[in-house]
């Protein structure tokens, strides 16, 4: 096993203003398939080719955002040797434990707190429901898919203040690679930073911003361009509110279109990208150059895109 440690996003909580709106919106224009309910009311989804229970759940609030972000890791073992290093570090914050079975089908989770101020936590099991496909001589994909049918969720963009801590916790204590990053006139200031536990472009990513514990978006796989295109027939079929794309970024070379579901938190399917290998040099773009790196088409910025978070 060449991925070991932090194995991938595991799943992402957010909170969602009217619970049945935003479940029709996760189910019926994204295509994610519920999973489960529980007693907190919290609604559990999986994308059809993700192996456990899964990977999105949504909490009705009163204010939009993310309550936390969760990660899979290879064993208890490495749990409890993950916890032990967060617990001795001033970078994580507030650490907890939480009992087996307080998520649906989920082991015991340790959470904290990182210096942006997102709740993260890793967890090493979770029961697996397996792919809608099968694992013995499998179709490449499952009949009885709707919306834009993201095979998995892949990763979010947090925004926070101090982005310099966060890197330092995720490199020097959970393993990541730094792929990308954005750099201001002294090329060195930290204005983006892109991270990867495993070897995709990106499985977490993190602007500066004046405000902490803020989420920019959470973003869905789906197997192509074309499939960019009919998430974006979609939008309009559906009425949904369409944030911008189709387009490529510069950062990850992602083929990508934004949206909101019904209380504002924006969501992302995206195709493309590349392999990462943790022998690659990190990818540096330049704060001249941030137009390109976030459109490469348009190659200017957008105000909107950049300032509403939830
Ligand atoms: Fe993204």
């Amino acid at each position: 096993m060449a991925v070991t440690g932090v194995l991938r996003p595991g799943h992402i909580v957010l909170r969602v203003l009217d619970l049945d709106e935003a479940i029709r919106h996760y189910t019926h224009v994204i295509g994610l398939f519920e999973t489960g309910r529980d007693e907190q009311g919290r609604v559990f989804f999986k994308a059809w080719d993700e192996n456990d229970h899964h990977s999105v759940v949504l909490r009705e609030a009163d204010s939009a955002g993310m309550d936390y972000f969760g990660w899979k890791v290879d064993s208890e073992k490495t749990l409890d040797e993950l916890a032990a290093k967060l617990e001795a570090s001033p970078l994580a914050r507030d650490t907890l434990w939480l009992a087996p079975g307080e998520h649906l089908a989920t082991g015991r989770r340790f959470q904290f707190t990182i210096p942006t101020g997102h709740r993260f936590e890793l967890y090493a099991t979770k029961e697996a429901l397996g792919c809608m496909t099968g694992y013995e001589n499998p179709d490449p994909w499952p009949d009885g898919l709707r919306g834009m049918a993201p095979s998995r969720f892949d990763h979010a963009l947090l925004y926070g203040r101090d982005i310099d801590s966060t890197l330092e916790l995720f490199r020097d204590i959970l393993g990541f690679d730094l792929t990308e990053r954005v750099v201001g006139p002294d090329g060195e200031f930290l204005i983006g930073i892109f991270l990867a536990c495993s070897n995709k472009a990106h499985d977490v990513a993190f602007i500066r911003s004046e405000q902490d514990d803020r989420l920019h978006h959470a973003s869905f796989i789906l197997g192509g361009w074309h499939e960019v295109l009919q998430a974006a027939d979609i939008i309009s079929k559906r009425n949904v509110s369409l944030d911008i794309g189709p387009t490529r970024h510069g950062i990850t070379r992602g083929e990508t279109i934004y949206f909101f579901d019904p209380s504002g938190n924006r969501n992302e399917v995206f195709a493309g990208g590349y392999i990462w290998y943790p022998d690659r040099p990190t990818i540096t773009w330049h704060d001249r150059e941030i137009g390109r790196a976030i459109f490469y088409h348009d190659r200017k910025l957008n105000e909107a895109f950049l300032n509403v978070t939830t």
